[in-house]
């Protein structure tokens, strides 16, 4: 027997260890979705996020995409929307983007789940003969695959601290229900009942829409998701329901009886007048308690401070001055296309207290009107271009509008009009330069004329270490400044050298760098090796700016990019002035 007193002193260090265990076992949230598709659960998701780390939590998170490409690379923005890259050069869904802007987090190309990713591991291990002979199945082997790429993923930190996260947030892609998702819901089905209700916490976020003259808020849609996750074997611990109007209370107990949530536990996202309020409301409604209490939490949590980011969402909706940014591109009006470049220019924006007035501009409507087959088009291109404050041309692949969008920059360089090229917006200032300043009529990028003699702009691959027969250049890759006094690396506060995101194969011909520089076109960043030109300036022009990486990217909230910064501070300086009425280029019907 133990001496009076021994007994205690020996437990406490075991007592601590459990809490200590306890709290370093990575607990999970998971969101689904149900009713219909784009009903925001990523921004849901991220926003829970931002109300657990207000509260001193660790977060990370995994967004599952059920379908079968094994990652975004190779998916049409068009359809798909943006394909985001993070830093160790995953191309990934566009939601992981939210994530890393919410929650100021660097995540990985793991942290995105594909089935195409599961089934391309479960194969690889089945031709090792990792199943000892056993017929591969989706229950158990698949599932199993999921399992463990969840729980591996979600221990490995993304703020840049040591030990695992304290939750992982989930969002499973899709609507339940799909076919292609069950595979998933049956593995978290399974995570759920293994890790048991205080490890494991389930938010389905549904649709309350709005029927009759009497804008009745309809029930049933949620009540018949709910019944199908639960068909499933999963049950919501949180409902999180979106409507145009804040629910009415007799909704609320209505839903709470139908689908067995407490009615404390169910969050109404409504419709706000920005992104940023969604964390709030969630918060004012408690989500981090609910949450807390089920995972058990409370030691390691405090009270929410989201004061920042209160002063952050109120201050966007009190601007009143706008500023109009000619984004120049392939596609248009497509903000999802554009995601990343979007929020940079807010971010940037709101630094500068300005509203952002995004124009869209076809690149194709402001070629030659004789070629365009809507010069009404053609007229309202131009015309939306001049009155423009800056011009973007951001990333892009293929040849549609490139001609466009050297009108584009050629009005950009003539008018002293803010520009900011990226990616392919500075190929498009090099093939610009070169043809109209230059006068090498047939510069060209190899991409668009692969015969051309004069490739001011060619096929510059870098061989994958990882990825066999990739040759995309992608990922952060650090730039040198040639010189710490000129503007991009000033914007940066003057470092030597800056690490952004890459995604492409092309790069400026080093046989023309001396040409450019001569004509006033200043390569001021480059690669270790340097031979990739990385940053070109254009001299005696307020603002022209054109960078081979990202900077989209690595915007955030509070922490804009500084080429973007750049641009909407010489957007301010230059509104106001006249535009000049003359396209710049021969050819037009104006
Ligand atoms: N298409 C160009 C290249 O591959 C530009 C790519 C981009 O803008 N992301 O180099």
């Amino acid at each position: 027997m133990a001496e009076p007193g021994k007994e205690e002193e020996e437990a406490r260090p075991s007592a601590a260890a459990a809490a200590e265990q306890e709290a370093r076992a990575t607990k999970y949230v998971l969101i689904t979705g149900g009713v219909v598709s784009g009903l925001g659960k990523g921004v849901t998701a991220s926003s829970v996020g931002v109300v657990l780390k207000a509260c001193g939590l660790r977060v990370t998170c995994i967004k599952i995409d059920p379908y079968l490409n094994t990652d975004a690379g190779t998916m049409s923005p068009f359809e798909h929307g943006e394909v985001f890259v993070l830093d160790d050069g995953g191309e990934v869904d566009l939601d992981l983007g939210n994530y890393e802007r919410f929650l100021d987090v660097t995540l990985t190309r793991d942290n995105n789940i594909t089935t195409g990713k599961i089934y391309q591991s479960v194969i690889e291990k089945e031709r090792k003969g990792d199943y000892l002979g056993k017929t591969v199945q989706v229950v158990p082997h698949v599932t199993d695959e999921i399992k463990h790429w969840i729980q591996s993923v979600s221990s490995v930190p993304v703020d840049g601290q040591t030990r695992p996260a304290d939750v992982c947030v989930i969002e499973l892609g899709g609507t339940v229900g799909d076919i292609e998702s069950m595979p998933f819901i049956e593995a978290l089905r399974q995570l759920s009942f293994s890790l048991g209700k205080d490890n494991f916490c389930l938010i389905h976020v549904s649709l309350v829409p709005v029927l009759g003259v009497v804008g009745e808020q309809k029930t049933k849609p949620t009540q018949h998701s709910v019944r199908e996750l639960r068909a499933l074997g999963l049950t919501p611990d949180l409902l999180a329901c979106r409507s145009a109007q804040p629910l009415i209370g007799s909704v609320k107990e209505k839903l709470s009886q139908f689908c067995h949530v407490p009615v404390e536990n169910i969050l109404n996202i409504h419709d706000v007048p920005n992104l940023w309020h969604v964390p709030l409301i969630l918060r004012n409604q408690k989500v981090h308690e609910a949450i807390i209490k089920q995972l058990n939490l409370a030691r390691s949590a405090g009270p929410p401070d989201l004061r920042d980011w209160t002063q952050m969402a109120e201050s966007y909706d009190d601007l009143k001055k706008s500023v109009k940014i000619a984004l120049v591109g392939k596609y248009t009006n497509l903000t999802d296309s554009y995601l990343s470049v979007v929020k940079a220019l807010l971010h940037a924006c709101v630094a500068c207290s300005l509203k952002p007035s995004i124009q869209w501009i076809a690149a194709s409507d402001l070629e030659d009107a004789t070629a365009t087959s809507a010069p009404d088009a053609h007229a309202k291109a131009w015309e939306t271009l001049k009155g423009s404050s800056c011009i973007l041309i951001p990333g892009g692949f293929g040849d549609r509008g490139i001609s466009g969008m050297i009108l584009a920059a050629k009005y950009a360089r003539e008018n002293k009009v803010p520009y900011l090229g990226i990616c392919l917006g500075m190929q498009i200032s090099v093939i610009e330069m070169s043809r109209n300043v230059l006068g090498i009529k047939d510069a060209d990028s190899e991409e668009f004329n692969s015969d051309t003699p004069a490739r001011v702009v060619m096929y510059m691959p870098e061989v994958s270490k990882t990825h066999m027969g990739n040759t995309m250049r992608l990922g952060c890759r650090r730039t040198f400044f040639r010189r710490t006094d000129c503007l991009t690396s000033k914007l940066y506060g003057s470092p030597s050298h800056v690490d952004e995101r890459h995604r492409h194969r092309y790069e400026v011909n080093p046989a023309f760098v001396a040409m450019l520089e001569k004509a006033g076109l200043h390569f001021v960043g480059c690669d270790e090796s340097g031979k990739r030109m990385e940053v070109v300036e254009l001299q005696d022009h307020p603002f022209y700016i054109g960078v081979q990486f990202h900077p989209e990217f690595k915007s955030r909230p509070r922490r804009p990019s500084p080429p973007f910064t750049g641009l909407i501070l010489a957007a301010a300086e230059h509104m106001g002035k006249p535009a000049n009425n003359s396209n710049g280029h021969v050819g037009t019907s104006e």
